[in-house]
């Protein structure tokens, strides 16, 4: 892991447990609550206007790290600002996470870098840019004159090639998987052997909301190598985010590049459920902090 990529895990992190306007203003001039479908994130975003400035905002609600740590970065970035400003803020966050568009954000606006990183995760991406299309919508629908306004992620149907890369993540995870890999069919190996290739070739398998590779963090519960076919069972940190797809999409991968290998199970199981105080290595817990 790169010392930035640790870096901006740290920025999320911070924001995610020291949320910034966090919470419910109590006569607001707009109100716009936002879904997450996708990841079961909702947000409600109040706004108090000074004229067309955003004099105060908060946001509170429930979902993962990702998209609350981004509603946290996205009050610090408007507040203050004017509605415009605050919108043209909104739609540059958004080329960048969907179009690919350069992080150009002045140094006060910093933190959003971090976000950068979920753009490997299709998924996540919808974590990242929640409050923003809320927001976006609440200020749309002000200037109509309505004051509340129900944004949902996905419905809006302007994310055609956001749709396409969801789809073409879950289409590179088939089921069994026919590979060549020249030059690695050499003298046969003893189970211990497989073992540790399975293990290392797990250790590539990140989780996208902590960043950090499902075997440090004691999310592999299982190997089964019998043959040419391995079991591994498996865990998530936690049912609320579906990631279920992507990272068994991933553990499929990884296990697919051991040219031995030529049946994969992956088995999710709830029980025991996931405790990184004991399951976690002691470098992962380190960099979990207070998790
Ligand atoms: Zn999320």
């Amino acid at each position: 892991m790169s010392l930035t990529d640790d870096l901006y895990r740290e920025i999320i992190l911070e924001h995610f447990k020291n949320p910034r306007n966090h919470g419910h203003l109590e006569s607001p001039d707009l109100i716009a609550q936002g879904a997450n479908p996708f990841c079961g994130d909702e947000l409600e975003v109040t706004v108090a206007l000074e004229g067309q400035r955003i004099r105060e905002i908060r946001t509170q609600g429930k979902g993962c790290s990702i998209s609350q740590a981004a509603a946290s970065m996205m009050t610090d970035a408007v507040k203050g600002k004017s509605l415009e400003e605050a919108e043209r803020l909104s739609l540059q966050f958004k080329g960048v996470m969907l179009k690919d568009q350069p992080m150009d954000f002045p140094e006060e606006l910093e933190d959003l870098e971090s976000l950068e990183g979920v753009k490997k995760y299709p998924v996540r991406i919808k974590c990242a840019i929640l409050s923003w299309n809320t927001l976006l919508e609440g200020i749309q629908a002000y200037r109509k004159g309505d004051h509340n306004v129900m944004h949902v992620e996905g419905e809006e149907g302007e994310h055609p090639d956001l749709a396409h890369q969801m789809t073409s993540t879950l289409a590179e995870v088939p089921g069994t998987i026919s590979k060549e890999v020249p030059g690695t069919t050499h003298s046969p190996e003893t189970p211990l052997d497989r073992q540790e290739q399975v293990t290392t070739a797990l250790k590539s398998v990140m989780d996208p909301e902590l960043n950090m590779n499902v075997v440090d963090l004691g999310l592999i519960y299982g190997i089964d190598i019998e043959g040419v076919k391995v079991k591994v069972t498996y865990t998530l940190t936690s049912p609320g985010c579906p990631l279920g797809p992507v990272i068994k999409g991933q553990l499929q991968s990884a296990l697919a590049r051991l040219a031995w290998v030529k049946e994969i199970q992956p088995e999710l199981v709830w029980s025991p459920p996931w405790d990184p105080k004991t399951m976690a290595s002691e470098e992962a817990k380190t960099d979990l902090g207070i998790w």
